[in-house]
């Protein structure tokens, strides 16, 4: 009987955080602190996969907007279209419940970033061009802060992102 207790528990306090989770993918008021949502994210598989999901698809379209060719940032703003209307459609009516808060980047956030931007940039020069799941692997870094890394390393022209037909890679630069 309580850990049936548990398991409605459980599952309602996820649904709070799927919602985040998309809006986090898409640089989105969350609702809660980063802090909030990572806290959730090591104890939970269940949003870590979810979270690895929604960045695959989102990863996709922003590695189209690499491209800087007009067709690659069209067809990125038509699959973030998409992406939001899909997210309209699986929203959750606790949305609603929760009240807008800034969220804060906090000073741990950013050297989570910068730490990882450096093991992902150490991996791309030992191995040279990697696929993006095999250098997630390789670079041993949770989901969370691989992608804003990637993106970082991209920024700062360190790193470039290749599409070959359906696979995404990165070399370092
Ligand atoms: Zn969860």
């Amino acid at each position: 009987m309580a850990k049936k207790n548990n398991q409605t528990a459980t599952k309602n306090k996820c649904q709070k955080y799927e919602k985040a989770i998309t809006h986090y993918v898409t640089g989105e008021e969350m609702g809660m602190t980063k802090k909030e949502l990572f806290e959730h994210l090591k104890g939970c598989k269940n949003c870590r996969r979810d979270l690895t999901e929604w960045q695959d698809t989102y990863a996709v379209m922003c590695a189209e907007s690499f491209s800087k060719t007009p067709q690659g940032q069209a067809k990125m703003q038509k699959d973030l279209t998409a992406l939001k209307e899909m997210m309209k459609k699986t929203s959750l009516p606790i949305e609603k419940s929760i009240p807008a808060r800034p969220a804060k980047a906090g000073g741990d956030t950013k050297w989570e970033i910068k730490s990882a931007a450096e093991r992902i940039y150490q991996v791309l020069k030992e191995n040279g061009k990697t696929p993006i799941p095999v250098l997630r692997k390789k670079a041993e870094l949770f989901d969370f802060p691989f992608y804003e890394a990637l993106g970082a390393l991209a920024d700062q022209g360190r790193a470039i992102l290749h599409k070959d037909k359906t696979t995404y890679s990165a070399e370092a630069r």
